[in-house]
């Protein structure tokens, strides 16, 4: 038995993975069959296996990653934290990682975000942005305010709370009893053009249905969640900036909280910072988690405009925002993205960002002519295309034809698309992009 084999056995015996029928990874000749890829070590956009083969990691291990595996920048500075401080509670107490991130993260979003609420994973973000705008209105004398609004095709995690605004079947439909669901309202998708429309007229008419609602029902809304640009888990979809233009002016009149879920698309991916500055807005709460550690340890943060924060201080405790988590604002997690956020600054990986961006573009441009290619599109550090295919297994066909090709990239449905961490190279991208050419020919075979 190999190194691999004995480490996939002991996995499959002892680990329960996540999102994952685990049948499929014993099942060996089924078309799901997933294979579990055991992990040695990663060293920039790679990752190697027990038995020293190696997969490019296309998609930045699930929208994390932004620098690279053993980033030795981000390394230097976890371990000197590890020699002062670890962790401390943050509730009564605070530290100089939590400090400053606040700082820096504020001042990104020019101070209209000045106040920072911290977690671990980006589920909890949500949730703590959907329990901030109900207490927000409660505090302020608007009890009545308790509905959120959400995108069809929406993700903003997978917890009870956050699958009350996620609008993807396959997560949802078997928890739908336990969850107290949000009103869906059209995405702006530019996929939805009708024959003449542009994606700006795309988003004009989801904007509409989004004022009609609000006509309406806007006195018990208390917010719209939005994942900015791109809705990422449902397949990529991507829409114009006109949509965030027009839904900002539509919170403003209804007096509706505008969330922001910038989780995955966040630090630079999009190619701004944050996502919803290409609509020339700010919204007043923001998740981010993800690429903000560097992709090294699980941290969120819920960025809150002054008006909001203002609204909690009272001699009552009750009007206090109630919620905390152990690790809430872990020194370590907050020193790496620290470290991130410094090779943002001292690379100007905004401006590297696009020229790679265009790179990829440029790669990718031939398989618009493929006849079952639909959809290229892109936005910045994300590709996608949609595959005309009736194979039901598709996905995993492709999945592992690119993991033969020593490539990671895990279509979701008949969407393939690239998400590499930002330190990929010419070279890198050219085998990302032949692995995923290579590996769509075998899967359609
Ligand atoms: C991944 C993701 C989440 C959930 O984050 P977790 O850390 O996986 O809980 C929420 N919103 C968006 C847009 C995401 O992509």
């Amino acid at each position: 038995m190999s190194l691999n084999e004995a480490w996939l056995a002991r996995s499959q015996q002892a680990v329960w993975h996540p999102c994952t029928q685990m049948q499929h990874h014993a099942a060996a000749d089924h078309p799901a069959h997933l294979p579990l890829v055991p992990i040695a070590r990663g060293q920039g956009a790679w990752l190697y296996d027990f038995d020293g083969r190696r997969y490019l990691d296309g998609i930045s291990s699930w929208w994390t990653n932004l620098f690279g595996h053993a980033n030795p920048r981000i390394n230097a500075a976890l371990k000197a934290q590890l020699e002062s401080l670890e962790h401390v509670m943050l509730a009564g107490f605070t530290h100089q990682p939590v400090v400053e991130l606040s700082e820096r993260l504020s001042a990104l979003t020019g101070g209209a975000l000045g106040h920072a609420f911290y977690a671990s994973d980006g589920a909890s973000a949500t949730e703590i942005a959907l329990k901030m705008s109900f207490h927000y209105w409660r505090n302020v004398g608007r009890p009545e305010k308790d509905q959120f609004l959400c995108l069809a095709g929406s993700y903003h995690g997978e917890t009870v709370g956050a699958l009350a605004v996620t609008d993807v079947d396959l997560f949802k439909a078997a928890y739908a009893p336990l969850v107290r669901a949000a009103t869906v309202i059209p995405s702006p998708d530019f996929r939805l053009a009708e024959a003449g429309e542009s994606p700006a007229d795309v988003a004009r008419r989801a904007a509409a249905a989004l004022a009609a609602h609000l006509e309406r029902h806007g006195e018990r809304i208390a917010a719209l969640i939005v994942e900015p640009l791109v809705q990422g888990a449902s397949g990529m979809a991507m829409y114009d900036p006109e949509y965030l233009r027009l839904a900002r002016v539509l919170c403003d009149r209804h007096e509706v909280h505008l969330i922001c879920d910038e989780i995955a698309v966040g630090c630079g991916r999009t190619g701004t910072f944050f996502a919803h500055e290409q609509a020339g807005i700010r919204p007043d709460l923001m998740c981010l988690s993800k690429g903000i550690s560097g992709g090294y340890l699980p941290l969120s943060i819920v960025l809150s405009s002054d008006s909001l924060y203002q609204a909690f201080l009272d001699d009552s405790v009750a009007r206090a925002f109630l919620h905390s988590h152990s690790y809430t604002g872990n020194p370590l997690a907050c020193r790496a993205a620290l470290a991130t956020l410094d090779i943002f600054e001292q690379d100007d990986i905004v401006a590297v960002n696009r020229q790679k961006s265009a790179k990829i573009a440029a790669a990718l441009a031939p398989l618009a002519e493929h006849p079952q290619v639909r959809h290229l599109r892109q936005r910045g550090m994300i590709a996608a295309f949609d595959v005309a295919t009736d194979d039901p297994w598709f996905s995993r066909r492709f999945y592992r034809a690119a993991l033969e090709r020593e490539a990671l990239i895990r279509p979701i449905g008949n969407t393939v698309y690239l998400m590499p961490p930002y330190i990929v190279d010419d070279d890198e991208i050219a085998h990302l992009v032949n692995s995923a050419t290579s590996a769509m020919t075998s899967a359609l075979s």
